[in-house]
């Protein structure tokens, strides 16, 4: 099937990876494509007793880990973002054949991936402390140092990419690291990451990959090896997350989901701007955190942007896209599916106007388009995660920005107009971690701190300055030139 065969399924089917590619005591699971149902591969099913087995041999690797050299670490993670880019067309498939993506936004996660390990990398090489003024002659300064073992948990949409955004920044900074994808991508979610950092010649024990689904996730949050995890998923998930580590007093990052409102004036271009809503809404069927899930236009303009998204709408194909030029793949599962469906049905029933698609074979979701969404239906208020474009309309710029802040969420957000100044007034009042002026809502990369505030996360970051913060932590250190009395 591959050419090159850098991820032969010799090497890692049945198998997951602690230390080294292992069998582990759950058994195994298959791996699915969602498109067609087609079984993949086979991996290393993970339960509570290998997330422990790993955790243990975590913290056994990462004293010296983080005692190796600052550029040695940089050269390893440098070493793998070039395997990944060497490798990128073979691995792009698994990713397009295991998560359902278009192969354009396979190669978006490749392109992506490699730049999260390369500013990973040089994290290594930043300073790490400063000296302190003191209230005496000693000698006093501050200095980062790493967690311990981290704990990553991702989620099957952008698999590759939210994975390593954390491995690799914790790695770098001297964490060792126990991974869970999710069970349904754990291949590009998981045995890649493990596949390039192994043959980069990360040592034995610094990186652990293990698939599975909530128990072995619950399990990484309460294991006494692991200091920190690092959760991306939905805010049911994150809550679960969050309150096991709280229960075990362990630093907790979440990054959740996103009900994200791009806001067209009625200055605006309206060619671009409907392109912009499509691009955020479609994208990747909607399967993305940051996608628009409100598009919150004018009413002077809302004839025209309806025009034209119903248009794209009709014309954008769903389809197998590891067999079909497609713009649309498939919903990731069943349940997925009746979910979108579901919401899709309570606003029509509500008072929605159904414009495109609405309907699905079977996981193909056709791009949909409803306007006069209210509050009070579920496409207002939930997270869809499917290919539904929602359309507000509003009078005011005062009012856009109320019907934006209504939501729990808080994680990104756009504003389209020809006069910048207005855009930005009205981003400003945004309660949003992402604003993207003159832009929709899709938008990351390895240099941004990224994060949301409200049920869209914890007011963590990752990514960019945020990194060093997230993944070290101070340590003070005093030192006398030779002890000296006190008055006991
Ligand atoms: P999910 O929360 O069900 O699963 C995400 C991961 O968490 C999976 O690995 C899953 O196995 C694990 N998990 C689930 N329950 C757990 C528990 N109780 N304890 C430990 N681990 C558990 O999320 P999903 O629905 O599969 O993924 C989509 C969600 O992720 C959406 O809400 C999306 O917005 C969000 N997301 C957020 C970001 C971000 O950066 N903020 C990025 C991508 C996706």
């Amino acid at each position: 099937m591959h050419a090159e065969r850098f991820l032969d399924t010799a090497r890692w089917g049945g198998l997951a990876y602690i230390s080294d590619w292992q069998e582990t005591l759950a058994g195994t699971i298959n791996v699915t494509d969602p498109a067609n149902g087609n079984v993949l591969a086979s991996v290393g099913l993970c339960g509570a007793a290998d997330v422990s087995r790993a955790a243990k041999q975590a913290r056994a690797a990462q004293k010296d880990w983080a005692r190796t050299p600052p550029s040695r670490r940089a050269a390893i993670l440098n070493r793998a973002a070039d395997l990944l880019e060497q490798h990128g067309a073979e691995l792009a498939s698994w990713i397009t054949q295991e998560s359902g993506s278009i192969h354009s936004k396979a190669m978006i996660e490749i392109e992506h991936g490699a730049l999260f390990i390369r500013h990973a990398a040089s994290l290594a090489l930043q300073p790490t402390g400063m000296f302190l003024p003191g209230m005496d002659d000693r000698t006093n300064y501050a200095r980062r140092v790493p967690h311990g073992v981290v704990g990553v948990i991702s989620p099957f949409n952008f698999p590759l990419v939210l994975s390593l955004r954390s491995i690799a920044a914790a790695i770098a900074l001297g964490n060792t690291v126990v991974h869970k994808p999710d069970p349904r991508t754990p291949i590009s979610g998981g045995i890649i990451i493990a596949r390039i950092f192994e043959e980069a010649g990360l040592p034995k024990g610094v990186l652990h990959v293990l698939p599975g689904g909530a128990d072995p996730g619950e399990a990484l949050c309460s294991d006494p090896n692991i200091a920190m995890v690092s959760f991306t998923g939905s805010a049911r998930g994150g809550a679960k997350v969050g309150e096991v580590c709280g229960r075990h007093l362990k630093r907790v990052q979440l990054e959740l989901g996103g009900k994200n409102a791009l806001i067209i004036l009625d200055d605006a271009d309206l060619d671009i701007a409907a392109s912009n809503a499509a691009w955020g809404a479609f994208l990747h069927q909607g399967q993305i955190c940051m996608a628009t899930g409100l598009i919150l236009v004018d009413e002077k303009i809302e004839q025209g942007i309806t025009e034209r998204l119903v248009a794209k709408a009709q014309h954008l194909p769903a389809g197998d896209p590891s067999t079909n030029r497609v713009a649309l793949g498939p919903i990731i599962s069943d349940t997925q599916v009746e979910t979108i469906q579901k919401i899709v049905d309570d606003a029509v029933a509500k008072g929605a106007r159904l414009l495109a698609g609405g309907t699905h074979e079977g996981h193909f979701y056709a791009a949909t388009v409803l306007s006069g969404v209210k509050p009070g239906m579920l496409a207002f208020e939930e997270e869809i995660f499917g290919p539904v474009a929602c359309i507000v309309s509003f009078d005011t710029d005062e009012q856009a920005v109320e019907l934006a802040n209504r939501s729990e969420y808080g994680l990104a957000a756009g504003v389209i107009s020809a006069n910048l100044g207005r855009a930005v007034t009205l981003g400003d009042q945004l309660n949003v971690g992402q604003l993207h002026i003159n832009d929709q809502t899709v938008n990351g990369g390895p240099y941004a701190p990224f994060g949301g505030r409200g049920k869209s996360g914890n007011g963590t970051r990752v990514g960019g300055p945020a990194d060093i913060e997230e993944f070290t932590q101070w340590q003070w250190v005093s030192m006398k030139s030779a002890a000296t009395p006190y008055p006991f």
